[in-house]
């Protein structure tokens, strides 16, 4: 049985609902209006999702498998979770008995793509949406593919292969895009200037899809990628950068601690 959820004070409802409208509002009055804001709830409580459900928002994220799992349960059927933590390919089976899982955002190996791949029921209502994580900040802390650069042999890399494998050998996924995180470095600089992780996701993306759509022209490759207009969309921007990255042209921002409030370090619980 799942357990009931415990719903937030009025105060911290009150709360949840302000933080929340501004950052909407804040997404809306970009440059990328229709841009999708996945509210980022690891470690806040089923109740504070609620909230923010109540007050209409849709997408969340979450970074750890069993939490996402427990919380679907309790939660809305028509939540969209994203998936946004690191993904292990022995996760990949639990993962994919959740049915209204939207979007894995961290994908970066073929293992875990086939055993989603596998492991995700015949019947699901839509594939699952699937983003390529890169590690455009180069850091060793970061997880993520290598990123394309024009002068690169793009065609050879992790990236490519990957993203042909899903769209050809993988059925029940559908390759939609391109995640990044980036450094906090880079993140702090960028009202002042272009964030350079930001440029370098947007580059892979462009060099990704001149090559995917020459392979297809060529007949070497066959299927479907990005939203429903073909375009394959970027995930990058949190609560500290945002702004800037729908600037930058980003179609999903991840707003955590802008919505929630400060988290607790993994330790402190
Ligand atoms: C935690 C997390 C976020 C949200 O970060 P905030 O700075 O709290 O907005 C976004 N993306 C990923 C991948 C995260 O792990």
């Amino acid at each position: 049985m799942k357990p009931d959820i415990i719903p937030a004070s009025p105060e911290r409802i009150a709360d949840l609902h302000l933080s929340l409208s501004e950052i909407q509002a804040r997404v809306q009055q970009s440059s990328h209006s229709n841009a999708t804001l996945v509210a980022v709830s690891k470690y806040k409580p089923a109740g504070d999702i609620l909230a923010c459900y109540e007050a209409g928002q849709r997408d969340f994220g979450e970074n750890y498998v069993q939490e996402l799992v427990d919380k679907a349960e309790q939660l809305p059927p028509d939540i969209r979770w994203h998936f946004i933590g690191t993904l292990q390919s022995n996760k990949a089976k639990i993962l994919a008995s959740i049915p209204n899982l939207h979007t894995i955002q961290t994908l970066t190996s073929a293992k875990a793509a086939t055993s989603l791949n596998k492991a995700l029921p015949i019947d699901r209502s839509a594939p699952l949406n699937i983003l390529l994580q890169v590690n455009t900040s180069g850091e060793d802390s970061k997880s993520g593919l290598a990123p394309l650069t024009p002068t690169s042999q793009a065609s050879e890399s992790e990236l490519v292969s990957l993203a042909k494998l899903i769209i050809s050998s993988c059925p029940r996924l559908h390759f939609q895009g391109l995640m990044t995180i980036g450094s906090l470095t880079e993140s702090l600089a960028s009202d002042e200037k272009e964030n350079q992780d930001f440029t370098t996701l947007k580059e892979s993306r462009d060099t990704l899809k001149g090559i995917l759509e020459k392979e297809k022209e060529a007949g070497k490759l066959d299927g479907r990628w990005g939203d429903e207009g073909g375009h394959l969309v970027l995930s990058m921007g949190m609560s500290s950068d945002f702004e800037a990255a729908l600037k930058a042209g980003s179609d999903i921002v991840r707003v955590g601690t802008g919505i929630f409030g400060e988290r607790q370090k993994k330790g402190e619980i």
